[in-house]
């Protein structure tokens, strides 16, 4: 009785949800979410008139608080939304952003009332972009090893030091970086977390060249850069937990359940083989070997999915450490994916630019060699399965860095 009571409850839901994506999704911009939203720019006038109707909606950051924008709705009515949006070819247009991914669920966790009140509205809204200020040129998957260098300055708290790889630290509005406040307590201690104003002439901004063709992160120098007492969200000294709570949420934004990552347009893969390699008379791919290796790489897909979906259907809370098995397997499904993709189309998957290679090969290379990074950023693919065997598995630490 009570399932069908809620099951009443979700589809009155669903009809609400339909009728206002009906009425406020600009139909121009269906399909274009996903990979494919790299093809439409900011200034966009409909992408505009969507960001700003989800974003009062708060249905962009569909089950967090409706006191802070929020929509407020509980997991079940997010699947159905997420399933409406799927209908009609509609997207949330802030789901890449670490607002939305990262630092908001964190903040909601950690922060103050007043820190709330502050910074969640304006990230609901997608008026504010963030970036996370974690690696630093010796700080990468050693993590609390970080110098960056935060002083007590009286009414203000001074920051000195330099971050790396910080990704869109050169548009972002805030920066949540991991400091170090108490340079002679052990290395995992003595670290906060700080919400840094971007806009202040003491912080500079170096944008790294990567090898596929974009720049999207940055080399960061913080030289005397200040913020307000009130702006370490958590305990001072205790940083390290906040940041880890950071990571599981970013690992959550990084299993796959947001579109494909790491690797060309979302093609079926048998098509492309036969279209490249050729079909034999029962009309499957020619090749025995690509075949199997194809079909492989589908059954592992679709078991990702369904991981996914059983996961989401058990989740309590936002993040775990499941996070690091979801992240690896989609990793693992996307390179696989990309590197299939190129090997299929041969010398036509080796172009770069140029009139003799279609705009599906070239995307192929350059989503192949981004996608690369799919195993590094977020903790690398080995850092992930440390967190397995130590956290969920309960196997003895052998690094003493995660
Ligand atoms: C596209 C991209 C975006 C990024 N964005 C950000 C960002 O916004 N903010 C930010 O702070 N950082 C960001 N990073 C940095 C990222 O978090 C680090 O690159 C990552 O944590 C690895 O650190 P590292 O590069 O210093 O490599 P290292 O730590 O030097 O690792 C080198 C290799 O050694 C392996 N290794 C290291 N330690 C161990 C161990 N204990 N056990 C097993 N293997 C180990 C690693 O797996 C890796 O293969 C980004 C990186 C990329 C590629």
């Amino acid at each position: 009785m009570a399932d069908d009571t809620g099951n009443l409850e979700l589809e009155a839901f669903r009809a609400e949800a339909r009728a206002w994506l009906e009425a406020n999704f600009p139909p121009a911009l269906k399909g274009k979410g996903g990979l494919a939203m790299a093809e439409i720019t900011f200034q966009d006038a409909d992408l505009a008139t969507w960001r700003r109707a989800i974003g009062e909606k708060g249905w962009a950051t569909p089950t967090w608080p409706k006191e802070y924008g929020g929509g407020g709705l509980s997991r079940a009515q997010a699947r159905v939304l997420q399933q409406e949006m799927g209908r009609i070819g509609a997207f949330n247009p802030l789901m890449f952003g670490m607002g939305v991914t990262m630092i908001g669920p964190t903040i909601l966790d950690y922060g103050t009332e007043a820190q709330k009140q502050q910074h969640i509205p304006p990230i609901v809204r997608g008026e504010v972009q963030w970036c996370v200020g974690y690696s630093e040129p010796n700080a990468g998957s050693d993590l609390a090893s970080l110098q960056m260098r935060c002083e007590d300055a009286g009414d203000h708290w001074q920051i000195n030091g330099s971050k790396i790889w910080t990704s869109g630290a050169q548009y972002s509005d805030w920066c949540g970086a991991l400091v170090r406040t108490d340079p002679t307590a052990k290395k995992h201690d003595g670290i906060s977390f700080i919400l840094i104003d971007m806009h202040q002439p003491a912080i500079e901004t170096r944008p790294i060249k990567l090898i596929a063709g974009a720049s999207p992160f940055c080399e960061t120098f913080f030289t005397d850069a200040t913020a307000p007492k009130d702006a370490i969200l958590g305990e001072l000294n205790r940083g390290w937990t906040v940041g880890k709570r950071l990571l599981q949420h970013e690992r959550a934004s990084q299993t796959g359940d947001r579109g494909p990552g790491g690797g060309g347009s979302a093609v079926a893969l048998a098509d492309l083989a036969k279209r490249y390699a050729g079909a034999d008379a029962a009309g499957r791919i020619a090749d025995p070997d690509l075949r199997t290796r194809v079909i492989r790489q589908q059954m592992d897909a679709k078991v990702h999915g369904l991981t996914l979906a059983r996961a989401a259907a058990e989740a309590k809370e936002g993040a775990s450490n499941a996070a690091s098995v979801l992240k690896n397997s989609a990793t693992h499904v996307a390179q696989t994916r990309a590197e299939l993709m190129l090997e299929i189309m041969g010398h036509q998957g080796l172009g770069w630019d140029g009139e003799d290679f279609t705009r599906e090969e070239l995307e192929a290379v350059r989503g192949w060699l981004s996608g690369k990074a799919m195993s590094i950023y977020g903790g690398s693919f080995e850092i992930q399965n440390n967190i397995i065997s130590k956290r969920i598995l309960g196997l003895p630490d052998s690094t003493g860095s995660t």
